[in-house]
C-alpha cells in the first residue's frame, strides 16, 4: 500500500526545513521498480534531466474510469516526485485528476524551494502526460494546465505588470542612485551623460546585486543541488519572470536569456528565418535599422534567394505608412523593424505594423533596443511574434539580452547554438532538444548579468515606465527647442510626438568628432559617428551625426551644458571644413 497525500503532508510538516529535502529523496525508496523490459522509450518524459517512463492506464472502460499510473526513474528525487504524483492522483477518475489542484501539493511541500526549475519542467512533463490522457478519457473534462512547483512559472496578466503609472520622476533623486554620474572627474567636472543610447548607466543597486551575486552565492545555473546552485537557479528564475512582467509576456518561458540583441537578431534571422524564407520571398525592413536589424536579413535574403525590401520612409524619416503595401505583400515572411530608430529617434506604430505583417501573412520581428528602455512594451496588446532588448541599454549589465516570442514562434524556431542545456535527449547520431527557454540558452548563461538584468527591469518597473517615458519625453521637447535655437543646428528626425529620447544632429561646418572633442571638454558625454546604421547616414547624406540620448537620470541642467558647450565649440572651432549634402531619407 503506497503512502496517501496525507500521511506525507503530515511527515513533510514535522520535520526541520534541512531535513525536508532529505524527505523527498527518501519518499521513492519504496517506490516498486520498472524491469529492465517496462522501461520502454515511448514512455520516456521529455524535459527531464534524468530518465523519467511513466504510463497512466485507464483500469475500466468506462466514460469516466479510474486512472492508474506507474513510473520510475534512475534519480531517487525524481522517484521521490513520482511517489507525490502517485499518491496525488492514483485511484482517481479521469475527471477528477484533470480538475484536481495539482499545485497546491506542490506548494505544500515547497517543491519551488527544493526542486530546480529544470527538475519542475521535468514534473511538468509527468503531469501533462498524465493530464492529456485524463483528459483523453474524460470528455467533459475542463482543462485547467497546473505549473510544476513554480510561481515563477505563473501566466502573467496585464494586472501584475507594476508600473508606478502617475508619479511624476524626481530626476536628481535618481541621478544620485548613480555613481559614476555624481562623481567629480580629475578636471572637476560632474559627467554630464547624454550616450544611454549606446548604453545606459547602472544604479546601485544593480552593481549590488552583481557583486551580492559573486560574493555570496554564485554557482553555474541549473547543474548543482548543492544550495549556490539551487540559490542561482531561483534568482534566474525570479528575473526571468520580472522580465515576462515588464513585458506583459504571457509565461517566463517565453523569455530566453541571449547575448544581446545582435545576437538575438541573429538567431531569429537564422533559426527561423532559414526554416521558413525560400527563394523568392520578401523579407521586409526599414532604412533606419541599425546594422543588427539590417545585416543578418540581408545576409539571410542572400543565403535563401530572398528579396531584402525596405519600406518607403516618409521625408521626416516615418515608415510612411500609407505606402508600406507596395512591399508588405502576400510574398512578405518577415517584417524586421525597430521600436524606436536609435538616430532619428522615431518610434514606429508597432501595433499597427504587426496587424498589417500578419494580415498579409508575415511575422513581425521587432528590434526592441531603443524602444524597451523608454516606452511601455505590452507584447500581448502589440501581437508581435519576437521582440528582442539587451540588459546595458536597460540600465543592466552588459553580455546578456532578452529574446521573447509567442511559444508556437518559439517552438518553429531552430536554435542555432547547440551544446550543453539546451537539449532533451543525446545519442552518437541524433538529439532532441530542449522546449524553450532552454533550448535558446546552449552553454552556461550570463548568470551575474541575467540574474542583476532583473534586478536593474525591477528597478524600471518600481520608478514606473511610464514616468520614466513622460520625464524623457518632456527632456526632449526641452532639448529640442533649445538646440533648434542654435544658428546652423539641424536635427535629424520627425517631429518629437513621433519620437523618443534621441536627438541627432550636426551644425553646420562642423564635423562631429571636432564638436565631441569640445563637448567632453565640458564633460558633456555624447555621441559621433554612423551609430552602425551606414544606409540611414547615406539616406542622409551625411557620413556622421551627433547624438545625444536621454535617459532617466538627465536633468534639464544636463540639456543646458549641452546647449552651452555646442555654442562654446562653433564660436572657438573654425567652421566650413565638413560642409553635409542634403539629403531626406525617403
Ligand atoms: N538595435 C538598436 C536599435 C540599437 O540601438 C543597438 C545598439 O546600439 C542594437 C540593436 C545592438 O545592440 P547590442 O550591441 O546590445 O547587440
Amino acid at each position: 500500500m503506497l503512502i496517501t497525500t496525507e500521511e506525507i503532508f503530515e511527515e513533510f510538516e514535522d520535520l526541520d526545513p534541512r531535513d525536508q529535502s532529505q524527505y523527498l529523496l527518501e519518499l521513492g525508496y519504496d517506490l516498486p521498480d520498472f524491469k529492465p523490459e517496462e522501461k520502454r522509450d515511448c514512455d520516456l518524459v521529455s524535459g527531464c534531466q534524468s530518465q523519467v517512463w511513466l504510463r497512466a492506464s485507464a483500469v475500466d472502460d468506462s466514460d469516466d474510469p479510474a486512472i492508474d499510473i506507474v513510473a520510475d526513474s534512475d534519480a531517487q528525487i525524481v522517484r521521490g516526485l513520482i511517489t507525490i504524483l502517485i499518491a496525488a492522483y492514483s485511484g482517481r477518475r479521469a475527471s477528477e485528476i484533470v480538475a484536481y489542484p495539482i499545485t497546491d501539493v506542490f506548494d505544500r511541500l515547497n517543491l519551488r524551494q527544493y526542486i530546480s526549475p529544470q527538475r519542475r519542467n521535468g514534473l511538468q512533463g509527468m503531469v501533462d502526460r498524465i493530464l492529456s490522457l485524463a483528459v483523453e478519457l474524460s470528455a467533459s473534462a475542463v482543462v485547467m494546465t497546473p505549473t510544476a512547483g513554480s510561481h515563477a512559472e505563473e501566466p502573467t496578466t496585464a494586472a501584475t505588470v507594476t508600473s508606478a503609472d502617475h508619479r511624476p520622476l524626481d530626476a536628481d533623486a535618481v541621478k544620485a542612485q548613480f555613481p559614476v554620474l555624481t562623481q567629480t572627474l580629475e578636471d572637476g567636472l560632474q559627467p554630464v551623460f547624454l550616450d544611454s543610447g549606446a548604453s545606459a548607466q547602472k544604479p546601485q543597486c544593480v552593481i549590488d546585486k552583481e557583486r551580492e551575486v559573486e560574493e555570496q552565492y554564485f554557482a553555474n545555473a541549473y547543474r548543482g543541488r548543492y544550495r549556490f546552485g539551487a540559490r542561482i537557479d531561483e534568482e534566474l528564475e525570479a528575473s526571468r519572470a520580472i522580465i515576462a512582467r515588464f513585458i506583459n509576456a504571457a509565461s517566463p518561458t517565453q523569455i530566453a536569456f541571449t547575448p544581446g540583441t545582435t545576437a538575438t537578431l541573429n538567431m531569429i534571422a537564422f533559426g527561423w528565418g532559414r526554416k521558413f524564407v525560400h527563394a523568392g520571398d520578401d523579407i521586409v525592413i526599414t532604412m533606419m535599422e541599425h546594422h543588427a536589424n539590417f545585416v543578418p536579413w540581408q545576409q539571410l535574403a542572400k543565403e535563401r534567394g530572398a528579396h531584402l525590401k525596405f519600406a518607403p520612409l516618409t521625408e521626416d524619416g516615418r515608415i510612411d505608412m500609407e505606402r508600406l503595401s507596395e512591399v508588405l505583400t502576400d510574398r512578405t515572411k518577415v517584417l524586421a523593424v525597430s521600436g524606436t530608430s536609435n538616430v532619428l529617434g522615431t518610434n514606429n506604430p508597432l501595433k499597427e505594423l504587426a496587424r498589417r505583417a500578419h494580415d498579409a501573412g508575415a511575422i513581425i520581428v521587432v528590434d526592441g533596443a531603443q524602444s524597451v528602455p523608454h516606452l511601455p512594451t505590452d507584447v500581448q496588446d502589440l501581437d508581435v511574434d519576437f521582440l528582442v532588448f539587451s540588459g546595458h541599454k536597460v540600465y543592466g549589465p552588459t553580455g546578456v539580452g532578452v529574446l521573447y516570442g509567442k511559444a508556437d514562434r518559439l517552438e518553429e524556431a531552430d536554435p542555432i547554438l547547440f551544446g550543453g542545456h539546451m537539449i532533451d535527449q543525446v545519442g552518437p547520431h541524433e538529439s532532441t532538444f530542449a522546449q524553450a527557454p532552454a533550448k535558446f540558452e546552449a552553454g552556461t548563461l550570463p548568470i551575474v548579468q541575467a540574474i542583476a538584468l532583473g534586478t536593474a527591469i525591477q528597478w524600471m518597473s518600481d520608478l514606473g515606465i511610464d514616468a520614466i517615458h513622460n520625464h524623457e519625453q518632456k527632456l526632449l521637447e526641452i532639448a529640442t527647442a533649445r538646440l533648434s535655437q542654435i544658428p546652423g543646428l539641424t536635427i535629424y528626425g520627425p517631429a518629437t510626438e513621433h519620437k523618443g529620447a534621441i536627438i541627432s544632429f550636426r551644425v553646420d561646418g562642423l564635423h562631429p568628432e571636432d564638436l565631441a572633442i569640445v563637448l567632453d571638454r565640458h564633460a558633456v558625454l555624447t555621441r559621433h559617428g554612423n551609430h552602425c546604421t551606414m544606409p540611414l547616414h547615406q539616406a542622409l547624406g551625411v557620413s556622421a551625426t551627433t547624438r545625444a540620448s536621454f535617459a532617466a537620470y538627465n536633468t534639464e541642467a544636463d540639456i543646458e551644458s549641452l546647449a552651452l558647450a555646442i555654442e562654446e565649440a562653433i564660436s572657438t572651432i573654425p567652421r566650413g571644413r565638413d560642409v553635409a549634402a542634403d539629403g531626406g531619407v525617403g
